[in-house]
């Protein structure tokens, strides 16, 4: 059986032994590899070789580390299928998504190839009399990064596309039900030219996650995963006296106002509510039609539309849908299925006790439908992380303005419209961080940040984009003051003693 490991400096000095986790081919149902599970010890080890590293790799100048990333992304781009295939048999979804996966992630390294321009400081000539402040970013030192099983290779690319190439040491401790595209994105910024220590992988659960939050040289993490958890992150990581930025679970809307395309509608609900096996922080679960003539139309096409996705193995370029990750994931799904309609919402479409004909233990489940779903239903209010598509009838405008906006959850939401006043109006007022106008996933593009509100965001900044670059720097801002007259060359060898200044106060710069 295969066996995962760190990927840490000096790994020959781990000591063997251990616990470890299962890795399973959702496909087939089968373990396929197990993963060490690190302690303290592990990180200590890791941590002690960031240390070691980032002062020089702080000193390089930007320029340099960028054509780091800039070679990571060639070397990447180059192992494109394979890492498809790997993410695939790990996570289920089909290889299509997992090159969609890892080129969101290239996209953020895109982005940090521009880094010496990011990076660039602010400068005030004058601010005072003879007196200049500017102010640079400088890297926090050594940031860590915990991400979930549903993007193995883009969240991990996230946050240290931009950390590293901002001068940091960064320490990623991936999920451990798909560790082996993270670990073999660690082994190619080596080839790229990280020096080691740089980017290490250290595996683990709950007691790994407590000892990055409560060691003090890692001075800034930066979260992805399930609501409860990243706002148990966030207290734990804050209480250590850390920067924290944990983003968190999602039930995100589609608005559809009645002139809205319906056949355009059902073809994106198809992919956002449904693609990935519905395993997305920006799926699209819930549709408000608007108006009941909307809902009655929407309904009528969607039926046929669900039920002739095709649910197959990761590796059929035929099917829209794989399995979901675990059996216990699954079996979650269909609790959260058979509570929708004890709690009086109709069942559609019942995708539950499917079976995949020759893959009959992979963890596969069909797609559901929902009607008539209420706010009051806990159905409604969590996440259920599965391809499962609720609709939730509003009479008017203001009503599905409203259901988003008092969600606990604010990731992203979408609204369907051809009326351009009603999306500018919905964009301005609804209570949630990502909004798409007739995007369906409005996943923001790498330049720009990424992030929800309320329970879906705990600390104040986004994922990539100039936002990350704030968060995994700080800013150090000089003011300062050159004394006059010795300083300007006067021809005579002896310039003569500055004259004394005045003493300095506090410059109101009048
Ligand atoms: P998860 O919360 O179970 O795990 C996320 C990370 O936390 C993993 O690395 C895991 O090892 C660790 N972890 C698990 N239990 C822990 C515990 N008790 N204490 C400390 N750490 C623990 O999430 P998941 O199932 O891997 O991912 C799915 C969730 O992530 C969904 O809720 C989804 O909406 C969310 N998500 C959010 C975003 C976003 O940007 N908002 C993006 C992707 C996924």
């Amino acid at each position: 059986m295969r066996f995962i490991d760190h990927v840490v400096a000096r790994a020959d000095d781990a000591p063997a032994g251990g616990r470890t986790g299962r890795v399973f081919d959702p496909n087939s149902g089968q373990v396929q590899a197990e993963v060490r599970l690190g302690s303290r010890a592990d990180l200590d080890r890791a941590v002690a070789a960031a240390e070691a590293a980032q002062p020089g790799w702080a000193a390089t100048n930007p320029q340099r580390r960028a054509r780091v990333m800039f070679r990571f992304k060639e070397l990447v781009e180059a192992e494109m299928d394979s890492l498809a295939r790997l993410l695939s048999s790990e996570h289920g979804k089909v290889l299509a998504d997992s090159r969609g996966d890892i080129q969101r992630g290239l996209e953020v390294v895109e982005f940090a190839c521009g880094i010496p321009h990011a990076l660039k400081g602010e400068y005030s000539l004058g601010a005072g009399p003879g007196i200049d402040v500017f102010s640079m970013r400088q890297p926090i030192g050594i940031g860590a990064g915990i991400t979930p099983f549903n993007f193995p290779a883009m969240i991990p690319m996230w946050m240290f596309g931009i950390a590293i190439a901002c001068g940091n040491a960064f320490i990623l401790k991936p999920s451990e039900r798909d560790p082996s595209v993270p670990v073999r994105l660690a082994e190619l910024m080596l080839e790229a030219g990280a020096p080691e220590g740089i980017l290490q992988v250290v595996h683990g659960d709950k007691e790994m996650v407590d000892a990055i939050l409560d060691h003090p040289a890692i001075a800034g993490v930066s979260f992805v995963g399930s609501s409860d958890i990243a706002h148990y992150v966030y207290r734990r990581g804050a209480e250590a006296g850390k920067r924290v930025q944990a983003m968190g679970g999602a039930k995100n809307h589609g608005v559809v106002l009645p002139d809205a395309d319906l056949d355009q509608v059902v073809a994106d609900l198809a992919g956002a509510a449904f693609g990935s096996a519905g395993e997305r922080c920006m799926a699209l679960p819930v549709v408000v039609p608007v108006g009941e003539r909307t809902a009655e139309a929407l309904r009528e096409k969607l039926i046929p539309a669900i039920e002739a996705l095709r649910v197959g193995v990761s590796t059929d370029p035929e099917a829209h849908y794989g399995p979901v990750v675990t059996a216990e994931h699954r079996a979650r799904i269909e609790g959260w299925i058979q509570r929708g309609v004890e709690e009086g919402a109709e069942l559609v479409v019942d995708g539950r006790g499917f079976a995949l004909q020759g893959h009959e233990q992979g963890f596969f489940i069909g797609p559901s439908l929902f009607d008539r779903v209420t706010p009051d239903m806990a159905s409604y209010r969590e996440e259920i992380f599965g391809p499962v598509l609720q609709i939730v009838r509003a009479p008017d405008f203001e009503t599905a303005l409203k259901l988003p906006s008092q969600h606990q959850y604010g990731n992203g939401v979408a609204i369907f419209t051809r009326n351009g006043h009603a999306a500018r109006e919905f964009a301005a007022r609804v209570n949630v961080g990502m909004v798409g106008i007739n995007v369906p996933i409005p996943v923001p593009v790498a330049y720009h940040s990424f992030g929800g509100w309320k329970r879906s965001g705990f600390g104040d900044s986004n994922q990539h984009g100039m936002e990350g670059v704030r968060f995994w720097t700080k800013v150090k801002t000089v003011t300062q003051r050159w004394p006059d007259g010795s300083a300007l060359p006067t021809g005579s060898e002896d310039g003569g003693p500055s004259r004394v200044q005045d003493a300095f106060v506090i410059p109101t710069m009048g």
